[in-house]
C-alpha cells in the first residue's frame, strides 16, 4: 500500500487555498453591488465594463468551485480508502498522474475517454 499521506496535504492546502479564494471573490462581488448605487443602468459604457468584468468574476468562481468539487472528492476518497482507485474503471490511477494532480478520480485511459466522449458530445 503506497502512503498517499504527502498528496492528502496537498489536497487540504489546495482546499484552503480555493476556500479563500472564492471568499475572496464573493466579497468582492459584493462591495461592487454596494458600489452600484441608484439606478442599475447608469452610464451604458460603464454598466458594460461592469457586466463585463462581473461575467469574469462569476466565470472564475465557477471554475474554482468545480475544482474545490473535485478536491473534496479526491479528500472524501482518500478517507474512504479509494484515493488511488479511479471512479470509472476502478483500476489504480497511475501514481505518476497523481503526483501531478493529486485531485484526479479517474485513471489516465478513463479520462481520455472521457474527454473524447465530451467533445463529440458538444459537437465542436
Ligand atoms: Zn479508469
Amino acid at each position: 500500500m503506497t502512503d498517499f499521506t504527502e498528496l492528502y496535504e496537498r489536497l487540504k492546502q489546495e482546499q484552503k487555498n480555493l476556500n479563500s479564494e472564492i471568499q475572496r471573490l464573493k466579497a468582492e462581488e459584493k462591495s461592487a453591488d454596494e458600489q452600484r448605487e441608484g439606478s442599475p443602468f447608469g452610464k451604458r459604457e460603464e454598466g458594460a465594463t461592469e457586466a463585463f468584468e462581473m461575467e469574469k468574476r462569476m466565470a472564475l468562481v465557477r471554475r474554482l468551485t468545480d475544482a474545490l468539487a473535485e478536491v473534496e472528492h479526491a479528500l472524501k476518497k482518500y478517507e474512504a480508502g479509494t484515493y488511488n482507485i479511479c471512479d470509472l474503471c476502478g483500476q489504480p490511477i497511475e501514481p505518476a498522474r497523481l503526483e501531478a494532480l493529486p485531485q484526479a478520480s479517474l485513471c489516465l485511459k478513463c479520462k481520455l475517454l472521457q474527454a473524447k466522449d465530451a467533445r463529440s458530445r458538444t459537437l465542436r
